[in-house]
């Protein structure tokens, strides 16, 4: 069963918080509230990390990186997934794909769909694919309290683990 892919599952929320940059999918989009949160906060390149660490049964972000580690302090998204990528790969890991939705109200997304899933697949080095919606006004993001996202990520094993 060695050789058989693997699946895994991240989800990540952070709240807004006003006068912050905010970070999301690789992208800074100006204009828009930020997220209070350790790094930048980029709940889809979190998710998409989780969902890496998680198909290769390396624990996730918190385990790997640690909140109180300061080499990752302000860590950007994209410089979370590719030594996340880097981790998985070390491990004995090909990476097949990631795919990541985004749960919020704003940004208005689309538009920079494709300019994301370039930064996030040349930063796993796999394709990363991005989509987004809505909860028709319910739950926290529906609210306007934050964003949500959540990831799978596909991943081969190539050494024996
Ligand atoms: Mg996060």
């Amino acid at each position: 069963m060695r050789d058989m892919p693997r699946v895994g599952v991240g989800t990540d929320v952070h709240p807004f918080a006003s006068g912050r940059p905010l970070f999301l999918a690789g992208l800074e989009w100006p204009g828009e509230d930020g997220v209070s949160g350790h790094s930048d906060g980029d709940v889809a390149a979190h998710a998409a990390c989780d969902a890496l660490l998680s198909a290769c049964g390396l624990g996730d972000l918190g385990a790997q990186f640690g909140t109180s580690d300061p080499a990752w302090h302000g860590a950007s998204g994209p410089a979370l997934l590719t030594e996340t990528a880097a981790r998985v790969r070390a491990a004995g890991f090909e990476i097949g794909n990631v795919a990541v939705q985004i749960i919020s109200n704003r940004p208005k997304f689309a538009p920079r769909r494709a300019e994301a899933e370039k930064v996030l697949s040349e930063a796993v080095g796999a394709p990363v694919t991005v989509s987004a919606t809505t909860t028709d006004g319910l739950g926290l993001t529906g609210r306007g309290e934050g964003i949500a996202a959540v990831a799978t990520a596909l991943c081969v094993p190539v050494a024996p683990v």
